[in-house]
């Protein structure tokens, strides 16, 4: 009987499910969006309910789309969106009520009250975080602030705080498993990625008791079963990464110094770190990579607010394309951005120049500029702002990098690769698979349960789709010169 592994990917907008072989080719890919709240102004909520519904029905639609029986599934991995925060009942399994999503804001004054407390030394120490409202620390010091009547269930231990792959491990196997794995661990506020412990010092600071917390699982390692009355067989689940863990994962990013840098409407860029946490200078987060047998491996991570939202801005705002990709075509009109430099600063400026009231602005016009330079100097800006990122870290690590992994949507615009081997004077590998953060999932999930032998196998099965190599290119220089110059009067 062939096997698969079924990966589940718990989106931020949307629950998919894919199932992959052993060669790593996807198979079936099935997908529902589910319900965006925005309660008031800086909130967004999502109905945990909601996520487990559409998720288990995307499940049963990816098997029945492979043509396969769920006994032929060897394992599932899971990666999620990461910080979403869900307060469950134990005993009814039901939510306590919204999860509230990595992207509210609600804490934001809480953090500022910390903050001015001096604590974001201790958090920054602990857990390689800045103290920000993203995290889910707060979001549950929140939660239990705002019931009455949570508080003491939750100290009696009758109450289960999770990110949502806790979620779905205990919905898959019906309240057996109260886990997380270390990278979604590590997105808490409240484990310190040193000892791989939950931190007292931080629990109390928060107020969060232990008795909500869960088990703390390797990103690969058999965790439990799935119960057998609801996908009709008992498989493992044996593999859980936050999504950008799980993209460096399925990049195979797994020695020190490799990066991958996804585009999509930002750009979240992490470089492996391998046993050494490394502390930024640049207000980049330390964050866990992965855990496998125990054996921490760290990442530092950063991400550019603004790059395909440009792409969108040009499309939305100017019409001056109709659909994103035709900016490859409109900056093809030209051979260079012809002095322009787009500064992408639409809302605000984050590493290495941490600027929240910075705006745009396109400086160097000249009367011979077109539409395509501005095309152009919009792609480079993209690559500019991935560059400045990307040295940063590489400062940071005191490891230089070989090699740039790109994925991401605006990952497919070949104009914009090129650019970026150009500005970093650097390799950048495109893979066939765009499933990368699918793909870590179903990489650990299948690792840890013999699907697939070591990583040196995962080597074999991993294919590109094409290798930018960096040209000479005497503009090039004079780009980075401009933007530098340009940079410093933002
Ligand atoms: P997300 O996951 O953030 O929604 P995607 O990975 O789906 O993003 O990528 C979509 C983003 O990439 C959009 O912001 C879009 O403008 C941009 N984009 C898509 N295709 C291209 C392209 N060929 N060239 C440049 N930008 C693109």
């Amino acid at each position: 009987m062939k096997k698969y592994i079924l990966a589940i990917d718990a989106g931020t907008t949307s629950s998919r499910a894919i199932i992959f072989d052993q060669k790593g080719t996807t198979q079936a890919i099935a997908q529902h969006e589910f319900t965006q709240h925005f309660p008031q102004k800086g909130w967004v909520e999502h109905d945990a309910s909601e996520i487990w519904e559409t998720q288990h029905k995307a499940i049963n639609e990816a098997i029945a789309k492979a043509g396969i029986t769920p006994q032929q599934l060897h394992a599932i991995g899971i990666t999620n969106q990461r910080e979403t925060t869900v307060i469950w009942d134990r005993e009814s399994g039901q939510p306590v009520g919204p999860a509230i999503v990595w992207q509210d804001r609600r804490t934001a004054n809480l953090c500022e009250t910390l903050t001015a407390a001096q604590k974001a030394p201790v958090f920054y120490a602990k857990t390689g975080l800045v103290l920000d409202a993203y995290f889910s620390g707060t979001k549950i010091k929140w939660i239990l602030d705002n019931n009455p009547a949570l508080k003491p269930l939750a100290k009696v231990g009758k109450l289960a705080f999770g990110t949502i792959d806790s979620w779905l491990v205990w919905k898959l196997t019906q309240g057996k498993h109260h886990v997380t794995d270390a990278t979604n661990a590590s997105r808490t506020l409240l484990f310190n990625i040193h000892t791989q412990q939950w931190d007292k010092e931080l629990m109390d600071l928060l107020e969060v008791p232990a008795q909500l917390l869960p088990q703390v699982v390797d990103s690969s390692e058999l965790i439990g079963h799935t119960d057998s009355e609801l996908l009709g067989a008992e498989i493992p689940i044996s593999g859980i990464a936050g999504d950008q863990q799980a993209a460096l994962f399925g990049q195979l990013c797994l020695s020190p110094g490799s990066v991958k840098n996804t585009y999509g409407t930002g750009c979240f860029c992490i470089m492996n770190t391998g046993d050494t946490p490394v502390v930024s200078k640049n207000k980049m987060l330390t964050t866990i990579a992965y855990r496998l047998n125990g054996k921490v491996t760290y990442a530092i991570e950063g991400s550019v607010f603004v790059a395909g939202a440009l792409i969108q801005w040009l499309r939305d705002q100017l019409q001056m394309i109709e659909k994103a990709p035709d900016i490859e075509e409109l900056a093809l009109t030209e051979k260079d951005s012809g002095g322009l430099t787009f500064i992408p600063a639409l809302s605000g400026l984050g590493a290495p120049y941490w600027n929240p009231h910075a705006t745009g602005a396109l400086m160097g016009i000249s009367r011979g500029n077109s539409k395509g330079h501005i095309a152009r100097a919009a792609l480079e800006a993209i690559a500019l702002r991935s560059r400045d990122i990307i040295l940063a870290m590489q400062k940071d690590a005191g490891t230089p990098f070989e090699t740039l992994k790109v994925d991401g949507g605006a990952s497919t615009n070949n104009l914009l690769m090129q650019l970026q081997a150009d500005l970093l004077n650097t390799t950048v590998i495109r893979p066939q698979t765009t499933e990368t953060t699918a793909l870590g999932a179903a990489f650990l999930a299948g690792l840890a349960t013999g699907y697939w032998a070591s990583i040196d196998e995962l080597k074999a099965l991993w294919q590109e789709d094409r290798i930018f190599s960096p040209q000479e290119n005497e503009q090039t220089e004079q780009v980075i010169k401009n933007w530098e110059a340009r940079m410093a009067k933002i």
